[in-house]
């Protein structure tokens, strides 16, 4: 006993001090029922998932993919990374898909997005390299810039003139730069602008743009590629990345990008090195959906005019709102309260959740809801007047 208190003291003092703060996480006890989540015995419409599209839990979805499968196609685990054995053919399909649908000369599958995005960065910028990211990017990218030996500066979030002059003061000092961005916004729902993020490239030789398309990949384009496609930059991306835990359904992520910076993320990247592969049955799965939603459009205009109606809600009702998408923000401020305005929505049978620091920075928690191409307008309107009378 005396030795747990000496040993494990310091992490009991700060669980205390999250605890006060009204930080403190806990995992919830879901289960779960497609669209809906049951917790402390009530069900509730999930719109804390990122699930966008509804395609993770579209039953029909599975059930045509199941019928494709034989037990010897369902192979559960690839037993190994994939520069030993566990480089399985549809792992090459998959990438040889997206290169196709981006018009890139390749792609490369990871294991998750946190892999790709504290993977990629380290293993491309060197010590010559200047890395200029967004304030707001992703924690994942934001280890990937402290895993790294390049010197990384923050530009205020989507402030075109405060990179530029970072560029024109930095940048010569250095042999490249690599701009850091997310499309959509994880957390406040907004977007980079791509098309000047792109002009402004041009502009600086030696530079090279990253995009993380997380929230955007299957939900914005024509073909659900992602807003690179829907503002027509995609070939001005040096890295494009992409999720397929969030609108696709399924899990792993990927990047767009050369033939050579393929072979040297194959050779250099170390989240990509030293894990075994995923397993070859949910690539499989992400392949025949991928294969689908180039022609999800009826899902991505559905998502559209829900979040239209949403946003013109908000406008009414004068809440403040950021957003420009299916994420939505609703800033609240104190944690406590946040917890306590969660709960009422709860209540009334939305799953929504507080987002709180760390998650976000202090003094803005938040209610963060996610928007699904599959709510009744039912539910839309109901979802609607709750979030009026907060
Ligand atoms: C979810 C997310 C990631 C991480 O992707 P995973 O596949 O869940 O590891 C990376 N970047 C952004 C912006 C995300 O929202």
């Amino acid at each position: 006993m005396k030795n747990e208190e000496n040993n494990y003291g310091y992490m009991h003092r700060e669980l205390e001090r999250l605890e006060a703060e009204g930080n403190l996480r806990r995992l919830p006890r879901l289960t779960h029922e497609g669209r809906y989540v049951t917790a402390d015995g009530r069900r509730m419409l999930n719109l804390s998932s990122n699930d966008y599209l509804g395609l993770a839990a579209d039953t029909d979805l599975r059930s045509e993919f199941l019928d494709t499968l034989t037990p010897e196609m369902f192979v559960p685990s690839s037993s190994s990374s994939r520069l030993l054995t566990g480089n399985f053919p549809v792992y090459e399909e998959l990438e040889a898909e997206l290169a196709r649908l981006y018009g890139k000369e390749a792609a490369l599958v990871f294991n998750c997005g946190y892999h790709a995005n504290t993977g990629i960065l380290p293993a491309v910028a060197d010590a010559d390299t200047l890395i200029l990211a967004d304030k707001l990017i992703h924690a994942s990218l934001i280890d990937g810039l402290k895993l790294g030996t390049a010197r990384y500066l923050r530009y205020r979030h989507n402030d075109l003139k405060h990179l530029e002059r970072m560029l024109h003061e930095y940048a010569p000092t250095r042999k490249r730069t690599i701009i850091v961005t997310e499309s959509i916004f994880s957390m406040d729902g907004d977007e980079a602008p791509l098309r000047q993020l792109a002009a402004l490239k041009q502009r600086y030789p030696g530079t090279l743009l990253y995009v993380d398309e997380a929230h955007a990949f299957g939900v914005r384009g024509q073909h659900g590629l992602g807003c690179a496609e829907e503002q027509g930059v995609t070939k001005d991306i040096d890295f494009l990345m992409g999720t397929f835990g969030k609108a696709l359904g399924s899990e792993g992520a990927f990047v767009v990008c050369s033939r050579t910076a393929r072979e040297y993320l194959v050779n250099r990247m170390r989240p990509f090195i030293f894990t075994t592969a995923l397993p070859p049955v949910s690539v499989t799965w992400t392949l025949f959906v991928l294969r689908r939603l180039t022609r999800m459009e009826k899902r991505r205009k559905r998502l559209v005019a829900l979040s239209t109606r949403v946003h013109q809600a908000l406008h009414t009702a004068g809440m403040p709102d950021l957003s420009s998408s299916h994420i939505l923000p609703i800033m609240v401020g104190d944690s406590a309260d946040t917890i306590l305005k969660a709960e009422a929505l709860q209540r009334h049978g939305f799953y929504v959740l507080p987002v709180r620091p760390p998650t976000v920075p202090a003094g803005t928690s938040r209610l963060r809801l996610s928007l699904r191409a599959d709510l009744t307008n039912e539910e839309m309107d109901s979802l609607i007047k709750h979030l009026q009378a907060l």
